[in-house]
């Protein structure tokens, strides 16, 4: 690991001036992910500035949104009592993710900006658009499993790792800042970036841009919500595949329905094609095969993870179809 210098700020605008000045600076959460990677040496911050008492460790319910603090631990949130009662797919997706040990030490902003787990991002020895602009991307040619069917670049097929962030895309949450600009309020599905040509920026803040909350409205029928997670390992692995969904039925109509995928893209992935397809039709195995094809149709699978459109497709109608009450 790298030498870094250590901060304490007494408070966020502190925090938001100590980066400002520092453009080879980071913010220090939980750090189960970030001080893996600078023992890895694939992060080298020269600063690091610990902002883990600065926000709210605290969840706020209000009538028509609750607010999570940015400190707010994932065990912390998973077992909350508002948060299992009102939004069970969000508690369901963080419990899916890492261990109880990690889950008592990560934070909810430091686990929207968790890094990919591609293997050639953690290996300086391999090239790595994302690690190191321009010198090309090892995934293309190489081991492919965990990689994206939707949404990729010729620069970078990674995946975002996060089962949080699915369920929050799922929930329109927001997710809110403090910067060198002030303050601002982040939708969470424009939060993340499709890697383009620049796959070394996972998301849209800028330098020095810091999470301070999430706000998740109130949806009714969240009550009826679900995460499901395909992965290669009963516990402890990231995703191959994930659903989050909620479905509001009628009469045997779908009503209204939220649905996002993890494992699939750069960024959590809000399923707008198969919702469109799904309000106002039938709650049917068929109309829900349908709804799957027409977000799966943009899928762009490569010879090591092509498996990952059936699992996807079926995950799909096996969730809805659960949630909607409808026999498969
Ligand atoms: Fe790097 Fe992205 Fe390619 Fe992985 S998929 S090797 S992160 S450029």
């Amino acid at each position: 690991m790298r030498p870094f210098r250590y901060q304490h700020a007494p408070d966020i605008g502190s925090a938001v001036s100590a980066l400002a000045e520092a453009p080879e600076a980071a913010y220090l959460a939980g750090g189960t992910n970030l001080v893996d990677l600078m023992k890895l040496e694939v992060e080298v911050p020269d600063l690091l500035v610990d902002v883990r008492q600065l926000t709210s460790d605290r969840i706020e319910a209000h009538p028509d949104f609750v607010r999570i603090g940015a400190a707010v631990t994932n065990s912390a949130l998973a077992a909350d009592p508002v948060i299992r009662r009102r939004f069970p797919v969000l508690s369901q997706a963080v419990l899916a993710g890492a261990s109880g040990q990690l889950r008592n030490l990560a934070t909810t902003g430091g686990n929207l900006l968790q890094r990919t787990r591609c293997p050639y991002f953690q290996d300086l020895n391999t090239p790595c658009n994302k690690r190191e602009p321009g010198t090309g991307c090892s995934a293309r040619e190489g081991f492919q499993r965990d990689h994206a069917v939707l949404g990729a670049s010729e620069a970078c097929i990674a995946t975002h790792p996060s089962d949080m962030a699915v369920a929050l895309a799922a929930l329109d949450a927001v997710v809110n800042t403090e910067g060198p600009r002030g303050p601002r309020a982040i939708p969470l599905v424009d939060l993340h970036r499709l890697p383009g040509d620049e796959p070394e920026r996972d998301t849209v803040l800028e330098h020095g841009e810091l999470i301070t909350s999430v706000d998740v409205p109130q949806l009714d029928f969240a009550t009826n919500s679900r995460y499901r997670k395909a992965r290669d390992r009963a516990s402890f692995a990231f995703a191959l595949v994930s659903v989050a969904a909620a479905v509001d039925t009628a009469d045997g109509v779908v009503r209204d329905v939220r649905l996002a995928l993890g494992g699939v893209a750069h960024k959590p992935w809000r399923a707008t094609e198969a919702e469109a397809v799904l309000r106002g039709a039938e709650a049917s195995v068929e109309g829900f095969r349908r709804a799957a094809d027409a977000e799966l149709a943009g899928a762009r699978p490569l010879p090591g993870n092509e498996f990952k459109v059936p699992l996807a497709r079926n995950m799909i109608v096996s969730v809805l179809s659960e949630l909607s009450g409808v026999p498969r």
